[in-house]
């Protein structure tokens, strides 16, 4: 077959299956068949770039970074829409627009309103041209690029599409990605955003359409801008053929006979909407007739012939009692409101996030302050803003401690950082923090240890790095009264399974700072172990696309120092997340099968440390001189061990000999 015929088979089999997948959620075949198709055309696109087309699903991604955005004009302009919180509002609309249309019944359509980005969507003879914001209505920006990358945004319509189209919808980022994708920001040392529409707002309007691509967003058409020569008489029509066309449409919309049933829907969607996995603030009514919108027409930029009935506020006023801190895993301070209960649409709000000091000065929040709290689905509760009209002299200004209420140690903020931290690595708040994260799903996965259980272990000596799980015995754990037997077992079992966990996954759980999980994987694809990571120099970091010179200096600084090194080779001893490969090409170390007794001070190593080493160089430690002893390693005053060993002649060593042969044995990756 002709190449180009090939590509063109190619295109149109690839965007059939887009709409299977991200339209209609009913794929025909699996991701891997279809990066296979995809692969196909790559290549022939490759080798014959003539071929490919503004609407190739090879298109969506790869535009490079713009300075800035184009305008663009709306040839229809956006308008807003006129708002209402009860059914007075309502009806006292649907009576205005009974009285204007002189009708005594008329259908109207009931939409959910989502709370994302609005968008307007241009195709010429059936191909995706422009994409634009929103803007003032009248002007938007181009963001051609970034809604490309959206799966959910067709890139070429069926050969019945109108010769000029323009569809509008909102794009929304999905409520439970949100989590996670601020997880990873924090962990990347950006700053969370503060509610999915932020999200879906700031992801759209990136210069670089590679960051839009990265991100989950989605995408609702409730609207039609204009369409050519196409007669459509109602706007429930005009969104059955918007989703004919391959758009995606909402099915939560109801065709409406009475104010009655708009009031039906609305009851209905006031308590379901905080279940659906997008944002949405209220519904929409629209006259479902487009005569009848063109006779009632607009109202200064509010069309008569539609309204939004809004959910309940999810914003309450309360009083900020405190202001607290707690100590995340890497150190970082995170203050956090203690309010006063309030109910927030139907939830109790007691505690929210404050983000950082410049959060709270920038919003002039004061300890006994009157403030608006906010809460928007599964999202953690913020403060809005302060109410100084409120004030009566008696607030007080918050500013982060000087020293970290853990461990005591003082709290530092550097340069062009908005957050301060601990920098006291052995802090156990910390500590706790970086075992959450180290066991969390996106780590190691390891379930059954929970922040109560890690707190006890903890406490009780029994981890004091997060290498430490994987020493843990039985006994150390049923010794914690949050345990069962079964329990222990289990969590044995899954610390254990953690082993086998790839590198990449092993590096996000380490915690280092920007290296979160796609980063992990950039990384481990070039350095697949912590022994060539870690001879690794900055350039050599630097070097991996998507590798700046940031992460590069967290990468290397944490690995500078002692401390993380030291759990590094724990780790690497008992054999964590250490490819195939990798375990055949270790070399035994010359202190497999010796059997060491340690007596006296030490001045290089305590006890336990000289202990590990051995262990983890192969050898075994025993408490007591025997005939099966190699050597007795003796530092100051040593006790009855010494002569015991003389007796059996054990061959004596001192700490520098002991020094000198492992440093011999440099075999080992770590040293
Ligand atoms: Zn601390």
């Amino acid at each position: 077959m002709h190449a180009a015929k090939l590509a063109q088979d190619l295109r149109e089999e690839l965007n059939y299956h887009n709409h299977r997948y991200h339209i209609l959620d009913d794929p025909e075949i699996s991701d891997s068949q279809y990066d296979a198709l995809m692969g196909r055309l790559q290549e022939i696109e490759a080798a014959n770039p003539e071929f490919i087309t503004p609407d190739s699903p090879t298109q969506r991604v790869g535009a490079e970074p713009l300075s800035s955005f184009r305008e663009a004009n709306h040839l229809v302009p956006l308008l807003s829409l006129g708002n209402t919180f009860d059914d007075n509002g309502f009806l006292a609309w649907y009576q205005r627009v009974n009285i204007l249309l002189e009708e005594a019944s008329f259908e109207m359509v009931c939409e959910l309103k989502f709370d994302g980005l609005a968008v307007a969507l241009t195709y010429e003879d059936g191909v995706f041209v422009r994409g634009a914001t929103r803007g003032n209505g009248t002007v938007g920006e181009d963001v051609t690029l970034n809604l490309r990358t959206i799966r959910s945004i067709p890139l070429s319509l069926p050969k019945h599409a109108p010769k000029r189209l323009e569809v509008r919808g909102e794009v929304i980022f999905p409520k439970s990605k949100f989590e996670a994708f601020n997880t990873e920001r924090i962990s990347q040392g950006l700053t969370a955003y503060a509610n999915p529409r932020n999200t879906a707002a700031g992801s759209v309007r990136q210069l670089d359409p590679k960051i839009t691509a990265s991100r989950p967003l989605d995408i609702y058409i409730y609207g039609l801008g204009y369409a050519e020569d196409i007669d459509l008489t109602t706007h429930w029509e005009a969104m059955e053929f918007l989703n004919e066309l391959g758009f995606k449409v909402n099915r939560n919309m109801l065709l409406a006979q009475s104010p009655q049933d708009v009031l039906d829907y609305y009851r209905k969607w006031v308590t379901l909407w905080e279940q659906l996995d997008y944002g949405c603030d209220g519904t929409v009514i629209k006259i479902n007739r487009f005569d009848y919108q063109r006779h009632l027409g607009v109202m200064g930029r509010e069309p008569r012939w539609a309204i939004a009935y809004k959910f309940p506020a999810t914003q309450a006023t309360t009083r900020l009692r405190e202001i607290r801190i707690n100590v995340g895993r890497t150190g970082r301070i995170n203050p956090y409101a203690v309010l006063d209960p309030v109910d927030v649409n139907g939830v109790t709000v007691r505690q929210a996030t404050l983000h950082n000091e410049d959060n709270i000065k920038t919003k002039d929040l004061r300890i006994g302050d009157w403030v608006v709290v906010e809460r928007a689905g599964e999202v953690i509760p913020q403060v809005i803003t302060s109410i100084a009209a409120k004030r009566d002299g008696t607030e007080t200004e918050f500013a982060i401690p000087k020293i970290c209420p853990t461990c005591n140690h003082e709290i530092v903020r550097a340069q062009d950082e908005v957050a301060h931290f601990c920098p006291n690595a052995a802090c156990p708040a910390q500590l706790i923090r970086l075992l959450e994260h180290f066991v969390s799903r996106s780590a190691m996965d390891i379930e059954g240890l929970g922040i109560s259980q890690s707190t006890s272990l903890l406490n009780a000596g029994h981890i004091k790095d997060v290498a430490d799980l994987y020493n843990l015995t039985a006994k150390d754990i049923v010794s914690i009264d949050r345990f069962g037997e079964k329990s222990v077992a289990n969590l044995l079992a899954a610390i254990d399974a953690s082993k086998s966990r790839p590198f990449s996954r092993l590096l996000v759980a380490l915690g280092i700072p920007l290296v979160g999980v796609e980063v992990a994987d950039l990384i481990a694809r070039h350095f697949p172990s912590f022994e060539t990571l870690i001879a690794a120099e900055e350039k050599d970091l630097v070097g991996i696309p998507g590798v700046g010179p940031k992460i590069a200096g967290t990468i290397i600084s944490y690995f500078s120092s002692e401390s993380n090194r030291k759990v590094v080779e724990k780790l690497s001893a008992a054999r964590v997340a250490i490819s195939v490969d990798q375990k055949q090409n270790l070399t035994p170390t010359a202190l497999t099968g010796l059997r060491f007794v340690v007596t006296g001070r030490l001045a290089n190593f305590s006890r336990s440390d000289i202990v590990e080493t051995i262990k983890e160089l192969g050898g075994t430690v025993s408490a007591s001189v025997s005939r099966k002893t190699d050597y007795l390693i003796t530092g100051e005053d040593p006790g009855s061990k010494l002569t015991e060993a003389e007796t059996l002649g054990v061959t004596i060593i001192s700490e520098t000999e002991f020094t000198a042969m492992i440093d011999q044995n440099s075999a080992t990756p770590l040293t």
